[in-house]
């Protein structure tokens, strides 16, 4: 009897263990592909959509008004796509670090239209940060584009919270802004990548 049971609770134990390994495959499976029906179809996916930058109306559509952030994201992700070949909605990663709030956050609607990392394809994430920093990362060969705000922006859009200009008149300005005007940008190329992964 005591046999029988020191067996039936191996037995139970391995049973247990067994599923509880086939649950974490599972889980570390739906985590690798989330959506994807096709396991090897996930990793290799690109797009055929062509580049062509967003204009004041498309982001005012998506993101609802066209306030300053909106714009400097967008700008940030154009800049990283046509100077640096970054690939877009697939295969990009784009870190996001800023205040957790309006109007900063707004930058990460701008980095999305943009670059076509959204949050539906988990390949942009948001850190809380009083900072804006964004990293734009190319997944097959590691290099990436890190933005910060030249302090010249900074000055400017705290002018504009002083003169309380209008938002729509913010973003048009930031809109007509050249990107090089606007922030700094350090490239790392592939290479220089390498060790760091
Ligand atoms: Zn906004």
């Amino acid at each position: 009897m005591k046999i029988k049971s020191i067996a039936g609770a191996v037995l139970l134990s391995g049973i247990l263990i067994a599923s509880i390994s086939v649950l974490s495959f599972r889980d570390s499976y739906a985590h690798r592909y989330h959506d994807h029906d096709n396991d090897k179809e996930a990793p290799q996916m690109h797009t055929e959509v062509p580049f062509r930058p967003s204009t004041m109306e498309e982001l005012a559509r998506f993101h609802g008004h066209l306030g300053p952030f909106v714009v400097l994201g967008s700008h940030m992700g154009e800049y990283a796509v046509t100077e640096y070949g970054m690939p877009r909605y697939f295969g990009v990663s784009v870190e996001v670090e800023c205040p957790a709030v309006p109007p900063h956050a707004c930058l990460i609607d701008g980095l999305m239209v943009s670059t076509g990392a959204t949050y539906g394809k988990k390949n942009i994430h948001h850190t809380h940060a009083k900072e804006i920093r964004v990293i734009i990362t190319d997944d097959a060969t590691g290099a990436s584009a890190a933005f910060s705000l030249k302090p010249s922006t900074l000055a400017m859009l705290e002018q504009w919270e002083k003169d309380d200009l209008p938002i729509p008149e913010r973003g048009e300005k930031c809109f007509a802004m050249k990107s090089q005007d606007l922030f700094d940008v350090e490239y790392a190329p592939a290479d220089s990548n390498e060790s760091g992964q």
